[in-house]
């Protein structure tokens, strides 16, 4: 007998014939002996119209209470799912993440989960009780409601499989695991048997859009095997563990896009030291990461500094940045937002030399124009003008023999 975590994502909870066929699927688990926590999404698209009706209220809506509406979302689902596991003749419970307690820091709508009381959840399982937990919310140390930001689920379930010491989290999505690259634009790309938590990181921030980037900081933090798979078919999926010698052996495990991001140049900057810091300081007072930075050395002492944040955070980082371009006597502010991140991942090119080198030469040999560059030990990444994210992607897939290569 194992403690098992699923977690069921939005599509999988999609309408009411869908959770019926998750109640199915937990109750596989559960009659084979198994104790069970179940962490929901919610409906497929409820996050979404609950977020545009907060953007209709206000263009700036309050934080805390932007959190208190659409955490409603998961309410819903853990609700449907308990009835209809009830419904069918089996012990259940709903658990909001403050029932629990998941307690996070304050900070709405990007809350870190701190500590899980997992006293709660252990009585009931004594009692064989299947406990559903909704996904992507907590609650802070003064009782306010936090969300986790977009995608938070997978973060609420490895945090309950690493509370509760569970033996397997399984992360049930609408794909069959973690690919080499989207299949929508590679229709070779094939499933990736096993990836390394640093690996799936670079891969997860960078736009493969399967786990949230917090979960697998947390499995890694805390060691939990995901497996990622489908929900509605019964293929093994993709395992994120522990690094391994097998996977130091390819070359790039992963070719990752995101069109989420939008750039934000400061002009013309009178180049002194400082700089930097006045333009970044502020953003992260407000709680906004920077991902890429390029700044360039002028002859005329003036400098351009240049960097991206995600889309969400856009409208707010551009009001904050027009600020600061003024104390430093920057010339202007552009921007744009149509340009997408393309990056190659792997570990094993802490071992290979020219990687990038021949990433560069790919897409060159396409005209593609790159705009910024930045590395890290196991990932290159590139900006490109939007329109060319397909054309990139695949290329690199095929330079880098990804294709149709054995699984
Ligand atoms: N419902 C939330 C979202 O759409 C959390 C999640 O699905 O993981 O972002
Ligand atoms: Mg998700």
């Amino acid at each position: 007998m194992a403690l098992v975590v699923q977690k069921y994502g939005g599509t999988s909870m999609g309408t009411i014939e869908r959770i019926r066929n998750v109640a199915k699927r937990v109750i596989k688990t559960y009659d084979a002996g198994n104790d069970m926590v179940v962490i929901v999404s919610a409906m497929s698209g409820e996050t979404n119209k609950l977020v545009a009706l907060a953007n209709e209220v206000t263009e700036f809506p309050d934080n805390r209470e932007y959190d208190v509406l659409v955490a409603s979302g998961e309410q819903v689902s853990i609700a449907l799912l308990a009835m209809c596991l009830k419904s069918m003749g089996y012990k259940a419970k709903s658990y909001h993440g403050w029932q629990i307690p998941i307690i996070t820091d304050n900070v709405f709508s990007k809350a870190r989960i701190e500590e899980i009381d997992d006293k709660k959840v252990r009585a009931d399982l004594k009692e064989g009780t299947i406990i559903i937990v909704a996904g992507f919310q907590g609650v802070d140390r003064e009782g306010n409601v936090t969300t986790l930001g977009r995608g938070g689920s997978d973060t609420s379930a490895v945090a309950m499989a690493a509370a509760l010491k569970a033996d397997v989290c399984e992360i049930y999505t609408d794909v069959d695991g973690v690919y080499t690259t989207d299949p929508n634009i590679c229709t070779d790309a094939r499933k990736i048997e096993k990836v390394s938590y640093d690996e799936m990181l670079e891969m997860a921030s960078l736009g493969a859009k399967v786990l949230q980037i917090r979960s697998v900081e947390f499995a890694k933090k805390y060691n939990v095997d995901i497996h990622v798979r489908s929900s509605f078919n019964d293929n093994p999926g993709t395992m994120v563990t522990k690094e391994d010698k097998d996977m130091e052996a390819v070359l790039v495990s992963g070719i990752a896009y995101d069109k989420n991001e939008a750039k934000i140049a400061v002009m013309r900057v009178p180049d002194k030291p400082g700089i930097a810091a006045k333009i970044l300081s502020p953003l992260s007072e407000a709680n906004i990461s920077v991902d890429m930075i390029v700044q360039n050395v002028s002859e005329d002492s003036f400098t351009d500094f240049t960097f991206t944040v995600t889309k969400a955070d856009f409208k707010k980082a551009l009001a904050i940045t027009k600020e600061s371009a003024k104390e430093v006597e920057a010339k202007d502010v552009m921007t744009d937002e149509n340009i997408s991140k393309i990056s190659i991942v792997g570990v094993g090119m802490r071992s290979h030399a020219g990687v990038a080198t021949k990433m560069f030469e790919t897409l060159a040999k396409e005209g593609i124009n790159i705009q910024m560059i930045s590395t890290s030990e196991i990932k290159v990444s590139v900006v490109v003008d939007a329109k060319y994210t397909e054309l990139a992607v695949r290329v690199l897939h095929d330079a880098f023999g990804l294709a149709g290569a054995a699984a």
